[in-house]
């Protein structure tokens, strides 16, 4: 282990959320976590009311739930009182079109109030939310809408004639459309005005009394190792969403969280709706895309206390060489974490100097709903290990075998598929309309992830890659992020991304494509010196054989490196579903 563990004496944990990691998991139940929430009459649950109504005989009811930043800067704020009233007229609109529970909204937004009010009011009126990217083209917008049969879509005007008229022919499930910003002249036949219809609407509706097990929320997956996933989570996923919160972010009420992700994934909606929303605190919105400066202008001028965000926004950080802690008053910052990707130690202890304290990281999944696997406040660090399992998740490493069992590998720092044993309440409940993909995640009572991982003899967890990146050399299993992690501890690395070539003698060997820091140019000088690095770092055995430089790194939407491109480019073999690609450059 080259990284020394981060200890948290000196970091402020007073009144946390999880003081004691052992003693919560040997007492928690998730039937005790619930009581933490109202409900409804009749056993009844809501996402929305936990989030937003149950507040409004409280304290919290004119406290600042929502504040958005726009891209001009311009804010817009919503109490609890507002957003739940706003949402109120939402669900009383889509009752006044006829829409049923359990049917579809869709919304291809960026992140402004409509999506917002959309998210919540739709959870009240029973109907499902499903949440696209608004960068998505037709092609995804259709794959997705029409394998959910999305009945109603909210959008503008403009990305309904870039995105959805080319295809609309093709969904003749969906009945109505609403337009942020109002109906002009090329608003299709039958569009509503939003904002007009939803000041026709109530602000008082009564919140339908969805069971625990009524669908919600329609996820997709990042499309990360193939084409997405539409992942189903039921309202009792809430309780997960809430107490993760707490555990892992260390929310309280009087915490300004932001979460930088968009609920186009799955990260933006648990933790960037509702968590913070059910917690009580004042949730951050930036409808503005990554810019390093302004992000740490947003973290001091809002005081964001709790921030969560992913790999790929703090290595821009690292990489453009920001000093937060000496232009930026970050002082109301006290816990920052990080989820999506593997988050290299290096980038762990880069921001102990950059901002004084710890990323955090953080693992699930589309299919996990909620945070499983975690580094905690009062829990001392190990950089690139992603934790211990929360209380309520228990997490095993294991390793199937050839007549379809399932065995638990016990022996620490073995590497092995890692596993959940289900029963957590945002455990996804079907892949939608694929059955037999979601029986196949399990087996002998075990969640299998794809993804592989080891556990040490502390019962910290380390992520070693997706299934289907692993690398097989001459007998090594090499997991893709010890290579990229070790690449990245040279000055002159970015970002690494590293892939198996197929190889007549080893099986595979490693190639990596790595993007450097600004003001380092490639040169065969600077290739022969990061390949010494790597295999005096790895050994001849694991460390690359090949490197390439590139200017970037194709990526998903949610940040994550796409491997299975890379590889498939160089391999000149098909590219895939691509629906999900955001930057590329070849
Ligand atoms: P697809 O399933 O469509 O290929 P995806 O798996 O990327 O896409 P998500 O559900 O958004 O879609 O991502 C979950 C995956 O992201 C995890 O299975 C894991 O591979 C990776 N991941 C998330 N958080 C972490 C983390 N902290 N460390 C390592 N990997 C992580
Ligand atoms: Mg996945």
């Amino acid at each position: 282990m080259p990284f020394a563990t981060i200890a948290k004496t000196g970091i402020a944990t007073d009144g946390a959320r999880l003081p004691d990691y052992a003693r919560a998991r040997r007492s928690f139940s998730w039937a005790n976590a619930r009581t933490q929430l109202a409900g409804l009459p009749g056993g009844a649950l809501n996402i929305a009311h936990e989030a937003l109504d149950r507040h409004l005989t409280t304290d919290l009811a004119d406290k600042l739930a929502l504040r958005i930043i726009g891209r001009d800067d311009a804010v817009q704020d919503f109490t609890y009182r507002r957003l739940a009233q706003e949402s109120s007229r939402f669900a009383d609109l889509l009752v006044r079109l006829g829409v049923r529970r359990g049917e579809r909204v869709f919304t291809l937004l960026g992140r402004q109030a409509p999506l917002y009010v959309t998210a919540l009011g739709t959870l009240k009126a029973g109907a499902v939310f499903s949440p696209l990217f608004a960068a998505f083209g037709p092609e995804p917008v259709l794959a997705r809408v029409g394998k959910g049969d999305g009945r109603v879509l909210v959008t503008t005007e403009a990305l309904y004639e870039r995105k959805v008229a080319p295809v609309r022919a093709q969904l003749p499930g969906l009945r109505h459309v609403l337009l942020d910003g109002g109906c002009g002249p090329r608003a299709p036949a039958g569009a509503l005005d939003f904002e007009a219809e939803l000041a026709r609407s109530a602000p008082d509706f009564a919140i339908v009394p969805t069971r625990p097990d009524d669908m919600a929320l329609l996820h997709f997956t990042s499309g990360t190792t193939g084409k997405p996933k539409g992942a189903v989570h039921v309202h009792e996923a809430v309780v997960a969403h809430h107490i993760t919160g707490q555990y892992a972010l260390d929310l309280h009420a009087d915490d300004v969280f932001w979460c930088t992700a968009d609920p186009g994934w799955v990260t933006g909606t648990s933790y960037g709706i509702i968590a913070p929303l059910t917690n009580g605190a004042t949730l951050i919105v930036d409808a503005a895309e990554f810019d390093a400066e302004r992000w740490l202008r947003i973290l001091q001028d809002q005081k964001v206390s709790v921030w969560y965000t992913a790999p790929t926004a703090i290595r821009m950080l690292m990489k453009l060489g920001v000093e937060p802690r000496r232009h930026y008053d970050l002082s109301h910052l006290r816990f920052m974490s990080s989820v999506g990707e593997p988050l290299n130690p290096e980038a762990v202890v880069w921001s102990m100097e950059a901002f004084g304290r710890p990323f955090h990281d953080n693992w699930w999944q589309t299919e996990t709903g909620g945070i499983m696997i975690a580094n905690y406040l009062t829990m001392d660090i190990r950089p690139g290990s992603m934790g211990k399992p929360l209380p309520g998740v228990e997490a095993a490493i294991v390793r199937r075998t050839a007549d379809g069992g399932i065995v638990e590998i016990a022996e620490a720092g073995a590497v092995g598929e890692l596993a959940l044993r289900p029963g957590w309440p945002s455990m996804f409940r079907a892949y939608l309309d694929e059955p037999e993909r979601y029986a196949k995640c399990f087996a002998q009572g075990w969640y299998l992830t794809g993804d592989l991982a080891s556990r040490d003899g502390d019962g910290y967890f380390w992520f070693v890659g997706r299934a289907d990146d692993v690398i097989k050399s001459a007998g090594h299993l090499i997991g893709p992020f010890e290579v990229e992690s070790a690449l990245m501890e040279h000055p002159a690395v970015a970002e690494a991304a590293a892939i198996g070539m197929p190889d007549p003698v080893a099986g595979e060997t490693v190639k990596a494509f790595i993007v450097l820091k600004a003001g380092r140019a490639p040169d065969d000088g600077l290739r022969k010196e990061i390949l010494g690095h790597a295999r005096r770092r790895l050994g001849p055995a694991v460390a690359p054989r090949e490197i390439a430089f590139r200017d970037g790194l194709p990526r998903t939407r949610s940040g994550k490196i796409m491997r299975r491109l890379l590889k498939a480019r160089e391999l000149g073999l098909p590219e895939g579903d691509l629906s999900t690609l955001e930057s590329d450059s070849r």
